[in-house]
């Protein structure tokens, strides 16, 4: 912690917070300026000091510099911290492709799209049963009716579940069938929420929140982690800045930003991240070049009909185009998508029996 003085503090007003310092066991240094006198705070997690030194009078500010977290930063563990998927592992050289609806609409509307994530690639089958909408007056998920569907597409397709939880109330309900709980954007900073599923044993997809810098979300990913469950994913998916082109602006430094400064996997979501489908295959390719462990896509049979996120949802088609891309780059970068050969083709088919797209 630093603390910087006014400008024209005495040299009594700097001793009494030197010997406040001292009197609650830390040591002071002080490197006095022309016009301003600065002193560090020397000794092991000060920051609890800012309220008490900041009242004192000729106090200007309180700077913590150690880190906030803990469990979730680099220096606390050595490797990468791994979440096996289907088959893909987050964490190893994998690139995990999770893709699927915004939300679930219909039956055939989620298996259809099931058996062509499965059979373009996708590891991860994705689709909204409890949806936060912006407005009260849009269609808000199918709820329950919407997991079991999820099940339903799970056991033909053979890929594993995310799918959104909203409330602590819920988390219950929502493990049952999921095989991953998405945090969404809007709940990134929802505390008992995030106390709730770091309670759980499942994997959780932490994403973004609009207007969350990447230290809050990396305090928010400390809640779950606090809680005891060590398997978390971040998913960058935009965020609010002027700019009105795109839905929001895909961060795309935070890749190598969350890799740098925790162990954690990081999914970028470019649907949400630019809210149209046209940018989403090039951003699922920066986003891979940058480092990202996972994408996740947005795919509809028929977006222009969707419920919900058309205009960012990729046909299986247009999914099936940018699954093969992301595998090209991917071995550019010397990682792999599972099933997927440096080429960009798709050789898991043989492991498909009766999977039809
Ligand atoms: C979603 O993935 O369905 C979603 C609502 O995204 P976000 O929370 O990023 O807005
Ligand atoms: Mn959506």
């Amino acid at each position: 912690m630093i603390i910087k003085m006014v400008s024209g503090a005495t040299d009594a007003q700097v001793e009494a917070v030197e010997a406040r310092i001292m009197q609650e066991g830390y040591e002071p240094r002080t490197i006095r300026g022309v016009a301003m006198a600065v002193i560090a705070v020397i000794g092991k997690r000060p920051e609890y000091l800012i309220d008490k030194v900041l009242s004192m009078s000729g106090v200007d500010q309180c700077i913590a510099i150690e880190k906030p977290y803990k469990l979730a930063a680099r220096d606390f563990q050595s490797g990468w911290t791994e979440i096996g998927l289907g088959e893909a592992t987050l964490g190893s050289r994998d690139i995990t492709i999770m893709a699927g609806p915004c939300t679930v609409e219909t039956r055939d509307q989620l298996l259809t799209t099931a058996r062509g994530v499965k059979a373009s690639g996708g590891h991860v089958l994705r689709g909204g049963a409890f949806k936060p909408r912006s407005s009260p007056y849009s269609f808000q998920g199918l709820g329950e009716e919407g997991l079991k569907l999820l099940d339903e597409a799970r056991a033909v397709s053979g890929l594993p579940i995310i799918t959104e939880v909203m409330e602590p109330g819920t988390v219950d309900v929502v493990q049952r069938y999921a095989d991953v709980l998405q945090v969404g954007a809007r709940n990134c900073q929802n505390y008992p929420l995030l106390r709730e599923v770091g309670k759980t044993r499942k994997p959780v997809m932490l994403k973004r929140g609009p207007s969350v810098t990447i230290e809050e979300w990396i305090m928010a990913a400390e809640y779950v982690l606090h809680g005891g469950n060590m398997q978390v994913m971040m998913c960058e998916r935009g965020i609010k800045t002027f700019e009105t082109y795109t839905r929001n602006t895909l961060d795309l430094s935070a890749i190598p930003t969350i890799k740098r400064l925790t162990h954690l996997p990081v999914i970028v979501d470019p649907s949400h991240g630019t809210g149209k489908w046209h940018l989403v295959r090039p951003m699922c390719l920066a986003a891979i070049a940058a480092g990202a462990d996972g994408v996740l896509i947005e795919v509809h049979p028929t977006p222009d009909t969707a419920m919900c996120d058309g205009a960012q949802s990729l046909t299986i088609e247009n999914f099936a185009v940018a699954a093969s891309d992301i595998a090209r780059v991917a071995a550019a970068v010397d990682r792999q998508v599972p099933g997927f050969d440096a080429n960009g083709t798709y050789i898991g088919r043989g492991a498909l029996a009766g999977v039809a797209v």
